[in-house]
Formats: C-alpha cells, sequence, structure tokens
C-alpha cells in the first residue's frame, strides 16, 4: 500500500524540468522582483540576498510540480491559507491582521492598505521575511528560521546556495549556459538516453556521453554551487553542481579537477573545473578501462525527490548557442 502511494506521488510530481526560459525570465520580471526584495531590505533589514534566495527556491519549485500552482506575480513564496491565518482561526481567507495575529497565523499586511492579502506579492514576501526577522538577520540565524520553515535541511542549503550567488553578482538574471566542452574542438555525442549498461548490475543510462580527447577541459554549463566533488566507483572522479534553477549537474570519468576547486564554490558558465577522463569503475584512481568521455547528466529537485532527466535536448541548445557566439 505505501509503495503504491510513493508511486502515485512520484508520477504527480514529475514532469518537464522547465529549464527552458519563459516570460517569467523576462528583464521587467527581474527587476520587479528586485524591487521587492531591496523594499522589504529596506523595511526588516534582512539581506535581499536571502529572500532571493528562497524566492527562487520556490519559483523552482512551483515550475516542478504539477500539484503546485504557477506563481502569479513577481514572488514565488507560497504559504497555505490555513498557515496566512492561523490554524485555529474559523476564517480560512481572513485578510484582518489582527485576528491574524490573534490566531497566530503567518499573515501580514506588507503594502499597509490594511489588509493581509495572501494574494499580494508584497504581504506575501512581508509575511515571510517577518517570520525570518523573529530568528535574526545573520546567516546562522536566517539558517534557523528557515528550517522552522520549511522542515528541510536541503531546502535550507539550496536557498542558502541560492543567496551567495545573488549576493556575489548583485543581479537575478543568472541563467546564461554553456556547453560542458568547448566548441570547435574534437569531441562526439550521441543520444544514448535509458540504454543500459554493464559495469557494477544493470542500470540504466542517466545521462549522455560526450566522447573527447584525454583532458579536453570540461566547464561548468552554469552559474551554481559545487554541491560535489570526489571519488565515486561508478563515476570516477566526478562534480555536481547545483543551479539557480534547482537543477543538479553531474560531470563525471574526469582526468581531474581544476585546481583549487571546492565544495561551496561558486562557478560560472564557462569556467573550467576539470578535464576530460576515464576515471571510474573500480577503485579511486582507476581509469582507461573505457575510452575517454565526459558523463554528463542533469538531475531535477521537487522539494520532496530528485530525479533524473535527459540532457540531451539542452546540451544541443547549449552548443548551437556556443557556435553562435563570436570566435
Ligand atoms: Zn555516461
Amino acid at each position: 500500500m505505501k509503495k503504491l502511494f510513493l508511486l502515485t506521488i512520484t508520477c504527480l510530481f514529475i514532469l518537464a524540468p522547465g529549464q527552458v526560459a519563459n516570460a517569467a525570465d523576462a528583464p521587467d520580471v527581474y527587476a520587479g522582483r528586485m524591487a521587492l526584495y531591496k523594499n522589504m531590505e529596506a523595511a526588516l533589514q534582512i539581506p535581499w540576498y536571502y529572500l532571493a534566495g528562497a524566492d527562487q527556491y520556490e519559483h523552482s519549485l512551483r515550475a516542478a510540480r504539477r500539484d503546485l500552482e504557477p506563481s502569479k506575480g513577481f514572488i514565488g513564496i507560497h504559504i497555505e491559507p490555513s498557515k496566512w491565518s492561523g490554524a485555529l482561526n474559523p476564517d480560512l481567507n481572513d485578510v484582518n491582521p489582527l485576528t491574524i495575529t490573534f490566531f497566530d497565523g503567518l499573515g501580514q499586511d506588507g503594502n499597509g492598505d490594511g489588509k493581509a492579502d495572501i494574494t499580494n506579492d508584497t504581504d506575501r514576501l512581508y509575511a515571510f521575511s517577518k517570520h525570518l526577522q523573529a530568528y535574526g538577520a545573520d546567516e546562522d540565524n536566517i539558517r534557523i528560521g528557515l528550517w522552522d520553515y520549511y522542515k528541510r535541511d536541503k531546502a535550507v542549503s539550496i536557498i542558502i546556495g541560492n543567496a551567495e550567488i545573488y549576493k556575489k553578482y548583485g543581479r537575478l538574471d543568472l541563467h546564461e549556459k554553456a556547453f560542458p566542452v568547448p566548441v570547435r574542438t574534437h569531441y562526439t555525442y550521441l543520444n544514448t538516453w535509458g540504454s543500459v549498461r554493464g559495469w557494477g548490475g544493470r542500470r540504466i543510462h542517466e545521462g549522455t556521453d560526450i566522447f573527447a580527447d584525454y583532458s579536453l577541459p570540461v566547464r561548468s554549463t552554469s552559474y551554481g554551487i559545487i554541491e560535489m566533488k570526489g571519488w565515486n566507483k561508478f563515476g570516477g572522479w566526478r562534480i555536481g553542481i547545483r543551479d539557480l534553477n534547482n537543477t543538479y549537474h553531474y560531470f563525471a570519468h574526469l582526468s581531474g579537477f581544476a585546481k583549487g576547486l571546492k565544495v561551496g564554490q561558486i562557478v560560472e558558465p564557462g569556467q573550467v573545473i576539470g578535464g576530460v577522463g576515464s576515471t571510474g569503475y573500480g577503485p579511486p584512481g582507476t581509469s582507461g578501462k573505457f575510452p575517454p568521455h565526459l558523463h554528463y547528466g542533469m538531475y531535477k529537485d521537487n522539494g520532496i525527490t530528485e530525479w533524473s532527466f535527459d540532457p540531451y535536448p539542452y546540451l544541443k541548445l547549449w552548443e548551437r548557442k556556443d557556435l553562435a557566439k563570436k570566435k
């Protein structure tokens, strides 16, 4: 019974990764969001990039889950009506800030119109920011406030990662991508998604193999945070990078890593992270059991679970864009 239930929610939640640029990526959307974050920072002294990090996390969940409505305004942060009005509040649609506070609801009047309106971007962001402010505005306390809000370690680390990227660049428009190896070099790749492979038992191939010579530079495909770096008996020397859309990019069989690269570091599209190799299929250092290639995988997190999806169409797109750039 439990298994069946799990299967059902899995099917419900898994859908297209929503990576392709859409109306929500337009410049005026970024400007609108940034204005709201900055206003909130001025009002409540919560640094804007933490708000942006949490909001972007929720936007990414809404793009990846069918059971959540897409965000209608600028702000993706979603608050359940029962949390907004307060658990014991008889009026689930309460907009009166006084009764909401009385029933310990999260709802707030952020724009000063006298109503705590759950559909209003400013009110919702203000309510979320007030929740964080109660813990304190330094990173340690923000982490605690985020944990108390999401009850998920991974949500906290993803949001803090997003915040660090926003803080470093000072802008929201950071969705540029790059092909993982330099274009106009010798490499080949085919769509091998889902094919069965042998080593270590029957596993489905979760990625695309880009065959190239040893040590051809391997580059980050996105802005992101290095979440994982090290050895795995299947993947050899490998790196995992999480981007702002909450997509995890996996690079395996590397010959080695770029000098000084470490977990937690921010990377940019096109930044060299290692070289093509043939490591893996054995204890640390094993190499040469198959022709050199980069195994590139993409995984989507939806706040509950993580699954792999086919990177091939994205690789084609990024390759075309890199080729179109000036030589
Ligand atoms: Zn592969």
